[in-house]
């Protein structure tokens, strides 16, 4: 049977917003020694915003017409974020007449008879096209940590769009209250590194796993784990579910999804990241209250 002080601590969380699907959560988040945060939409607003269109050859307006049109179909927020920018410079975009989105790395389509991708460094490599051209922009964008996203057109390297995304308010605090309770901090994202290492610099985090596809963050988390530690891992998004349900406990934040959610221990109905601290507060409490 489930023990009074569980179903008590349960009922005090839920009236903060922290859903915990098991009593056995709070148990386990308790000796939990390392949390990883997934970054967009975590550790972030994730919001970003199209900050730069940069192109050594083509008109940016053009570059920017394409690229948005091929991310009309995604649901990526670096896509809507391409989308809503297209539109604020009153771009008309059109609908791609083929489209494949590839997860961790970015779209496929066919835009006016035009083949575009719009993606990572590593997504257009695979695909064969020649990045020498953008290197040094490429550069530039990585510089301010910001989130490098390539387009190349008909096979040839076209451009490359700046996304900023910015350390959600409350990330710092969080993240040292969490290592003083006894937690090691770790950032895991697809993102670029440069990009990644920013937001983890801006959230004080010193272990930084980025570059890494959706299909291996669970083995990430597994890594961790065959080290000897609890592994608490915090996410947003539909990427995360295999890492959230890796893990000892896996913690879903914000309006996430539905597979999220099912993949989560833990629910945390706000975007607010002090949320954790709350819930690490009132597994503790429930302990003492069981011993
Ligand atoms: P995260 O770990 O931040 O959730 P994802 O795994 O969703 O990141 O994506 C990793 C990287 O793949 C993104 O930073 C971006 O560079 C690229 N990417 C993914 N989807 C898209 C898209 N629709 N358009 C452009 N780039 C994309
Ligand atoms: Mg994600």
């Amino acid at each position: 049977s489930t023990p009074l002080a569980i179903i008590r601590a349960s009922g005090e969380a839920a009236e903060r917003g922290i859903l915990m699907r098991s009593g056995e959560a709070f148990h386990v988040f308790r000796s939990v020694r390392t949390i990883v945060f997934d970054k967009t939409g975590t550790l972030t607003e994730g919001k970003p915003q199209l900050v730069a269109c940069l192109s050594p050859l083509a008109a940016t307006d053009r570059l920017l017409h394409l690229a948005a049109s091929a991310e009309t179909l995604s649901e990526h927020p670096l896509a809507r974020a391409i989308v809503a920018e297209a539109h604020a410079r009153g771009l008309t975009l059109e609908t791609p007449t083929e489209f494949a989105a590839w997860p961790g790395r970015g779209v496929a389509a066919t835009v006016a008879g035009h083949r575009l991708l719009v993606g990572t460094e590593r997504f257009l490599a695979e695909e064969n096209v020649n990045l020498a051209p953008l290197a040094s922009l490429v550069e530039q964008v990585h510089a301010r940590g910001q989130t490098a996203v390539l387009v190349a057109v008909d096979g040839r390297a076209a451009g490359v769009l700046a996304l900023a995304d910015r350390a959600k308010p409350d990330a710092r605090a969080t993240v040292e209250r969490l290592r003083r309770l006894g937690m090691k901090p770790v950032l895991l994202t697809g993102d670029n590194w440069h990009a990644a290492r920013a937001v983890a610099a801006a959230a004080g985090i010193d272990e930084v796993l980025a570059e890494v596809l959706p299909g291996d963050k669970a083995a990430e988390i597994r890594r961790l784990q065959a080290q000897g530690q609890r592994v608490a891992m915090v996410g947003d998004g539909i990427n995360d579910a295999p890492a959230l349900m890796q893990a000892d406990v896996g913690i879903a934040i914000g309006a996430g999804t539905d597979v999220t959610l099912e993949a989560a221990d833990v629910v945390l109905v706000s975007e607010r990241l002090e949320t954790l601290v709350e819930a690490r507060e009132l597994a503790r409490r429930s302990y003492q209250l069981t011993v």
